[in-house]
C-alpha cells in the first residue's frame, strides 16, 4: 500500500477561489485591506511578502506594505503597529518575522488589536484557542493542516495524534486544534525521550521541526496520516522533515514538500483576512 498523497496546491487553489467570492460578498463597501510590516533585510521574509502581496492582490484583497527601515527602535514598531490597529480602513494587521534582534517580537505582537491579528498570534486569540473557544482566525499553518486533513476525510476524533515541536506559530497551535477536534494529542520536543517510539502510536503525526528528512519510517505507524510542515533548504533543494521516500509505502496520508502545507498558509492568511473583516463589518463568519 502506498500513502494517498495530499495535494496542497489544488486544496490552496479551492480555498483561494472561495476567498475571491468572500472578498466579493464582504467588499460591496470596500475590499478589505491587509496591512504588512516588513522590517529588515531578512531575504526570505521579503520573499514570503512579496507572495502574500501577489495573492492578496489576484483574489481583490487590498494590500499595504509598511517597510520601517531595519534600525527602527521597538518603540517605532510598536508605534506603527498601533496606528494601523486604530486606523478603521484596516481589517487585518501582519508584522512579518523575524525582526531586527534590537526589537521585541512579544511586545509587536501583543500590540496588534487582537481583532485585526491576521495571524491568530495574539495572546488573547491563543488563549481563546486554548480555552476551545476560538476567535475568528487561528493561526495560518496549523489551521492549513487541520483543512487538509479535512478535505481529505482523515478521521481525527477519537484518533491519537503527535506533534513533534513546539513553537508558538507551529506546534503549540496545532496541538490545541487537535484537542478542539477531539484527538488524543501529545507534544514532542528535543527533549523527548524514545521519539520514535511515541510517534509510533499516531494516527495523525505532525512533523513540525525544521530537520530534514529526520522522520522515516521507524517513526510511522501504518496507515496513519502523516503532515509534513518543516521548510529547509538543502543542496538538493527544499525539503521537508520526512523522508518521503521511506514513509510513503507505509503512511496511510502524506504532504509532500514541496505542495503540501506551504501553499496552505498563505490561502489561510487569506481566508483569515476575509473573515477578519466581516467580523469588523458584523457579517457572518466565512
Ligand atoms: P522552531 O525552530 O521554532 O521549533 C522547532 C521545534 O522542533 C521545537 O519545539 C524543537 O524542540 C523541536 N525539535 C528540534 N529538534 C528536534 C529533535 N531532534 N527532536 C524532536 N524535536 C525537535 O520552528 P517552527 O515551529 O517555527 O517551524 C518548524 C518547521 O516548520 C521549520 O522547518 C519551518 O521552516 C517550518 N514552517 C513551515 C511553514 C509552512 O508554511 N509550511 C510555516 C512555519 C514554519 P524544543 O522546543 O525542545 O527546542
Amino acid at each position: 500500500m502506498s500513502a494517498v498523497i495530499i495535494d496542497g496546491r489544488r486544496v490552496a487553489a479551492d480555498i483561494r477561489t472561495e476567498v475571491a467570492q468572500s472578498v466579493r460578498d464582504v467588499g460591496e463597501l470596500a475590499a478589505p485591506r491587509l496591512a504588512v510590516v516588513l522590517c529588515g533585510e531578512d531575504p526570505a521574509s521579503a520573499i514570503y511578502v512579496r507572495n502574500k502581496g501577489r495573492v492578496a492582490s489576484e483574489l481583490g484583497i487590498r494590500f499595504d506594505l509598511r517597510r520601517p527601515p531595519a534600525t527602527s527602535t521597538c518603540e517605532d514598531i510598536v508605534t506603527l503597529v498601533h496606528g494601523l490597529s486604530d486606523d478603521p480602513d484596516v481589517d487585518a494587521v501582519l508584522v512579518q518575522l523575524p525582526l531586527p534582534r534590537q526589537i521585541d517580537p512579544e511586545r509587536v505582537i501583543d500590540a496588534v488589536a487582537p481583532e485585526k491579528d491576521v495571524d491568530g498570534f495574539h495572546p488573547t486569540n491563543i488563549g481563546r484557542l486554548a480555552e476551545g473557544r476560538p476567535g475568528p482566525v487561528t493561526p495560518g499553518t496549523p489551521a492549513g493542516c487541520m483543512e487538509l486533513m479535512r478535505r481529505y476525510d482523515v478521521p481525527i476524533s477519537g484518533r491519537r495524534a503527535v506533534v513533534i515541536g513546539r513553537s508558538t506559530i507551529v506546534g503549540r497551535p496545532m496541538a490545541l486544534m487537535l484537542i478542539n477536534a477531539d484527538a488524543t494529542v501529545t507534544v514532542c520536543h528535543s527533549k523527548t525521550v524514545d521519539l520514535p517510539s511515541v510517534c509510533r502510536e499516531a494516527d495523525i503525526l505532525i512533523a513540525a521541526i525544521g530537520r530534514p528528512a529526520m522522520v522515516d519510517a521507524s517513526y510511522v505507524k501504518p496507515g496513519a496520516c502523516v503532515i509534513d510542515v518543516g521548510i529547509s533548504s538543502t543542496d538538493t533543494g527544499v525539503t521537508g522533515d520526512v523522508d518521503r521516500a521511506s514513509v510513503e509505502p507505509v503512511a496511510g496520508w502524506l504532504t509532500p514538500v514541496p505542495g503540501g502545507v506551504g501553499p496552505m498558509t498563505i490561502a489561510m492568511l487569506m481566508r483569515n483576512t476575509v473573515a477578519l473583516a466581516r467580523a469588523r463589518r458584523r457579517l457572518a463568519r466565512v
